[in-house]
């Protein structure tokens, strides 16, 4: 079926425990959490990052409609090895929580399959999710999109609040989180916004470590198949330089040794 027809049943027809909108499955991930991963790519976002790599998945029905039950036969396929390259599954984007009630229903299946779950997200929709999806996740990977509401709404079109109160709830539900900043040459990496970034980040008590991820063009050609106007198609990658700064500022605000790994 191809979700974008008009055919498709309305959002209340489907049972969204059970079925959700899926971009991808990754069956070998090795950047979106400890270990290697299986990591689902949810369809679905809010935010409109200038830098997003996966516009793609914006539209919630332009993902495929998938069973719950159907991931988790092919998940378990992978179990045994996962968990012996102390990895397990990550549920990414898009951003997840578009789709609460499909992402706790396969964090208790990898639960009972005694898997490690990552959970990446930018926060914004935390509301919609109960406090019982983060029973089955023992890590969250949290975007800071930029550290102050004027950036992140230039970044992204949406209030930068949401996002730091996500880091507070999970400071109240005790979920551990790896914080990452995406440092991109004149967009995100003024030098008193990457400051603004770090102290966001200081301040987050379940932080165990921190990455700066550069910039760098891998999207232009999907803009350009979306037909979509691409506002970094002519900012260069960050350079080790450019990382380097930012990781001394994050330094001076007693970030720099958040390297603990997780799980
Ligand atoms: S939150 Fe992620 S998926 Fe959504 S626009 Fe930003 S980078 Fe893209």
């Amino acid at each position: 079926m191809n979700p974008t027809d008009a055919s498709l049943p309305l959002r209340q027809s489907i049972d969204p425990s059970r079925q959700g909108f899926v971009h991808s499955v990754e069956s070998g991930g090795t950047v979106d959490g400890p270990g290697i991963r299986f990591v689902l790519f949810l369809n679905g976002c809010p935010l409109r990052c200038q830098y997003c790599h996966n516009p793609d998945t914006w539209r919630l029905r332009d993902g495929k409609l998938r069973e719950a039950e159907e991931l988790l036969e092919e998940l378990a396929g992978y179990a045994s090895f996962l968990k012996r390259a102390k990895g397990g599954v990550t549920i990414s984007g898009g951003e997840p929580l578009m789709q609460p009630e499909f992402c706790e229903t396969l964090f208790r299946g990898a639960k009972e399959m005694g898997l490690h779950t990552v959970l990446d997200s930018s926060g914004h929709l935390h509301e919609r999710a109960p406090d019982s999806l983060f029973e089955v996740v023992d890590l969250v990977l949290l975007d800071v999109k930029s550290g102050t509401d004027e950036q992140y709404r230039k970044v992204t079109a949406k209030p930068l609040q949401p996002t730091l109160d996500f880091a507070a709830r999970m400071e109240r539900l005790r979920v551990p989180m790896w914080a990452r900043f995406v440092l991109v040459p004149g967009l995100t990496d003024d030098p008193e916004n990457v400051r603004q970034v770090a102290k966001h980040i200081a301040a987050m008590k379940t932080v165990e470590r921190v990455e700066i991820l550069p910039f760098h063009q891998m999207a232009s050609y999907k803009y350009e198949e979306l037909k979509l106007d691409y506002p970094l198609k002519d900012t260069e990658a960050a350079s080790a330089h450019d990382v380097v700064m930012a990781w001394s500022i994050f330094s001076e605000e007693g970030v720099f040794g958040l390297q603990k790994p997780s799980g």
